[in-house]
């Protein structure tokens, strides 16, 4: 620990820290240009010089670290005047009308403090550019690099946050220039992340928005309604509109970062076709109704219904956008007003799989390790996702640990942009990820690449499962997978012997028949290799909405009540709380409830931030069911699909800005959600609808709740495993359950010493168990579906935001190969048709893609991709398979 002097008191540090940060700690503000805790320091500008008793020149305090003795003085006159000059050379060159427009920039402050004039004042302007770099064309980002004052932190943060090395410096010395690699932004491959503008201290890269609108007068910090990494983000506001989105420096996920999406795609809170009346459906029009009436109407209907037909032929599907007291709300409703377990929601076409597969061999269906573990992890193992496009947070920090050393395999049928950094690209058939993670388990066990002391200690069924998995030898999955046995074996030894080995998965693993049995099949790879339970390792979800694992969690299962706990376990402590009966019988899953909707068992849907009509598998089944409901109440920011097809009553919600509550992320953790803005015009937010209609149906004592703490405070007293997390704790930073208890600190990483259901964790024999949609004569490409960076989901949010420039609409991405033996161009609309619908798109020249296989992306309404997708289902929690339809295609 040094002891160290500085101005004259003496202190003492943790060892590791430079004199910069050591300063920082003391409120000693050292001036810097070229510094970003965020980066690598490079004491480049050299503003930050200190002197140093015994070193005969200043020495620069950012990179620096202090050692014992130090003396430091951080305000001589000598480095002042240093300061001065250096300031003094940089103001030569520097534009007086940039200082007059952002007082309040880094550069513009010490030119300030230190009284250097501007040269544009003196009539001395030099510019050692002619031709700086400008660019107007980009939807959320300005540049203007007459500003430039080469301090190069674009260049590290591109480089260094979010791996994409956009920018860059040109020519030496004095006639260094900053410029793209491309002519425009548009144009380069910058995915709009908006770090270099975050960190610019002049204003030469600049948001858009604040030219547009000026700053923020309000800041407030609250999560990202994306997806489900979570990260952490300030909202700045003006006049009640949102007007920038920054980065929270100190979030624990996103640690200063943020996505497209989190950090510009806001702008649908204040959209033109924002619903924010209650409305009601009459003879095909919609009517503006009071709050009074469409409750009422709701409330009326639901009761008759019930009369007529009973409690379970009424379903409720959450929100994976609503918040986990909203979620908890829409469970708790269904349980206690209706009397069925007919809830769900969109986890059903996500990750259930995975919370099946979890469960069934770890017992707890959640990612076992924290994004932390990132750069702990020797080697990654990436299956079915692509982290950089959906999950892009995740996808960078990965990104950057590969180019620091790590091993990366890429399991994919698509060269993803993380194949390009992979040592091993396992480009295998869609919907064969069983037969491929099998032979990757025979080889461990073949070349005895298991950990032995995990076998002895925390495994069971070992021989069995050696027995099993002796036939799925590297060459027979190479025949079904496509993936060369040389391959397999290869990235088996990469992942076993590399170790600490870590697994990511996302919808390319669960959506498939064989969803669960594939998720089962990598936790074997971990159970073998004793990849858990430490830093590092673990098997982890990806989950794809921002708080999908939350309103699972919180009970929107029909099987499950809050806390994962099943219907038959630990019901009394909820018919405690809510003093009413909790229903016995298992509900209808989504799936079940389209079934029971097309045989007329089911009469009601209430679907809260759900558009199911554009994100249901098979759209023909799926409109047949929904149109014999009698009643679809849709409670939406928008008209959605939902709404516009089959929608009775509309129920106008707030987004994740204009409320309060918490979001759980991927890794388990709970993070806070706060209000930024007033709800606009008559919105309410989700728990306040629902509590609206239990009120109106007699349920008050119940829903009596006046804030969303009051909401979460019940669900620490049914949630054993959730008790410790209060708000007063996530005013800071979330925490990660299990947190029981409040001296708790919770849970980063799950099973380091037993599972929830005893000491060993069980082998899984998966069987492969082929899809029925082959390519045949007819229908020879196999389709697979899934996001992209720019928009999300069913584009509800950012096809309502400037992404639509960035990314206008889905697209058929084709093998180049393909596309010209077809005679196809890029943009050419060609009819796609599969065994269950058609549809016609663009298509799109993608090299990434294998001949005979495509790839589409499913957010626009007006190509509407369910047209094609199947109605086969995995065969454990009827997760549909989005990814693997066969199909054809001639041009439109
Ligand atoms: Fe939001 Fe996900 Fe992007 Fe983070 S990575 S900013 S949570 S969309």
């Amino acid at each position: 620990m040094p002891a160290v002097t500085i101005n004259g008191q003496h202190h003492e540090f943790a060892e590791g820290i430079t004199i910069l940060a050591a300063c920082r700690q003391l409120g000693v503000e050292v001036p810097t240009l070229c510094h970003d805790d965020r980066l690598k320091p490079s004491g480049g500008c050299r503003l930050c010089v200190v002197n140093v008793t015994g070193s005969a020149r200043p020495v620069t305090a950012c990179n620096t670290l202090l050692t014992d003795g130090m003396e430091v003085q951080t305000h001589s006159v000598e480095v002042e005047d240093l300061r001065r000059t250096l300031l003094e050379l940089l103001a030569q060159s520097y534009p007086v009308g940039a200082v007059e427009r952002w007082p309040e920039k880094e550069f513009h402050r010490w030119l300030r403090h230190y009284h250097v004039p501007l040269a544009g004042d003196t009539g001395k302007l030099i510019s050692p550019d002619p031709h700086p770099f400008k660019d107007s064309t980009h939807p959320y980002l300005h540049a203007d690099l007459s500003q430039c004052i080469t301090c190069y932190r674009c260049v590290r943060i591109c480089d260094q946050v979010q791996g994409q090395f956009v920018w860059r410096a040109w020519n030496r010395g004095d006639r260094t220039r900053i410029a793209p690699e491309a002519p425009t932004l548009l144009t380069s491959q910058c995915v709009s992340c908006g770090a270099c503008a975050d960190t610019c201290p002049t204003g030469a890269l600049e948001d858009q928005s604040i030219l547009q609108h000026g700053g923020a007068a309000k800041w407030t910090r609250t999560t990202c309604p994306y997806c489900g990494v979570g990260c952490e983000m300030n909202v700045g506001t003006r006049e009640g509109r949102i007007v920038q989105v920054k980065p929270v420096l100190d979030a624990p996920v996103s640690k200063g970062h943020l996505c497209v999406k989190g950090r510009y795609a806001f702008d649908f809170t204040h959209a033109e076709d924002r619903v924010t009346e209650p409305m009601l459906r009459e003879d095909g029009e919609w009517r503006k109704v009071s709050w009074r009436e469409a409750i009422d109407f709701v409330a009326d209907n639901l009761r008759r219904i019930l009369e007529e037909t009973g409690s379970d032929s009424i379903g409720v599907l959450g929100s994976a956008r609503g918040t986990n007291e909203e979620n908890y709300l829409a469970q708790k409703f269904a349980r206690v007003v209706l009397g069925t377990n007919n809830v769900d929601c969109c986890a059903r076409v996500c990750h259930a799989p995975t919370a099946a597969g979890m469960k069934r061999t770890l017992g707890t269906g959640a990612a076992t390790n924290s994004f932390d573990d990132v750069e702990r992890a020797s080697t990654f193992l990436i299956c079915g996702c692509n982290p950089t496009e959906n999950h892009p947070i995740v996808g960078a920090r990965i990104k950057q640990a590969v180019l620091r050393g790590a091993k990366l395999i890429v399991i994919d049928p698509r060269e993803i942009e993380l194949a390009r950094y992979a040592e091993l690209h396992l480009q295998l058939r869609p919907g064969t990820n069983v037969p491929l993670l099998n032979a990757l388990a025979h080889v461990i066990i073949k070349e005895s690449l298991c950990d032995e002391g995990t076998l002895r200690e925390r495994v069971s069924e070992f021989d069995a499962f050696r027995e099993f998995i002796r036939a799925w030898t590297p060459e027979r999955a190479a025949d079904v997978s496509g993936v060369s046995a040389d391959l397999i074996w290869e990235a088996a030894r990469l992942y076993a012997m590399h170790k600490p080995s870590m697994c990511f998965h996302g919808l390319g693993m669960t959506e498939h028949v064989q969803g669960t049995a594939g998720v089962m099949s990598l936790v074997n790879l971990a159970l073998l290799t004793g990849n858990f339970g430490k830093p590092g390792t673990g098997v982890n979800p990806l989950r794809g909405q921002n708080n999908v694992q939350g309103s699972a969690h919180m009970g929107c299962e029909p099987a499950n009540l809050t806390g994962f706990v099943p219907l038959d376990q630990g019901r009394d402590a909820f018919e405690s709380v809510w003093q009413a009966p909790v229903p016995r019988a298992r509900g209808l899953n989504l799936m079940e409830m389209m079934d029971a909707a097309a045989t007329g068992k089911l009469k009601a849907l209430w679907a809260i931030g759900y558009d199911v009509a554009l994100t249901n598998p098979n759209a023909a089944a799926t409109t047949e069911a929904l149109a014999k409901l009698d009643l679809v109440v849709v409670q939406d920011l928008f008209l959605n699909e939902l709404a516009r097809g089959f929608g009775d009553v509309f129920l106008p919600a707030c987004s994740s800005f204009e409320k309060d509550g918490t979001f759980m992320n991927s890794e388990r953790r709970v993070q806070r959600v706060r209000k930024a803005i007033e709800s606009l015009g008559h919105a309410k937010a989700d728990w306040e609808i629902i509590c609206a209609v239990a009120k109106a149906m007699g349920f008050k004592a119940q829903f009596n709740f006046q804030s969303a703490e009051e909401i979460w405070n019940e669900v620490r007293a049914v949630w054993k495993a959730g008790a410790g997390i209060s708000y007063a704790r996530l005013e800071h930073h979330g925490l990660q359950w299990p947190c029981p208890s409040e001296d708790h600190s919770g849970t980063a990483i799950l099973h380091t010493e037993s599972f929830p259901h005893g000491t060993r964790a069980p082998l899984r024999r998966v069987e492969f168990e082929a899809t029925p949609e082959t390519p045949s004569q007819e229908f020879p490409f196999l389709l697979t579906t899934g996001r992209t960076l720019y928009q999300f989901n069913a584009g509800t949010m950012t096809m309502r935001t400037p992404n639509v420039q960035l990314r206008k609409t889905d697209t058929l991405d084709i093998a180049p190969a393909d596309a010209q033996r077809l005679g196809l161009s890029d943009g050419d609309k060609v009819r796609v048709r599969s065994r269950h619908g058609k549809t016609v798109m663009p298509v799109k020249m993608d090299s990434r893609i294998k001949p005979g296989e495509l790839f589409a992306s499913f957010h626009a309404a007006e190509v509407f991709l369910n047209n094609l997708t199947s109605p086969h289902r995995d065969k454990v929690v009827m997760t549909p398979e989005y990814k693997v339809v066969a199909v054809n295609l001639e041009k439109g």
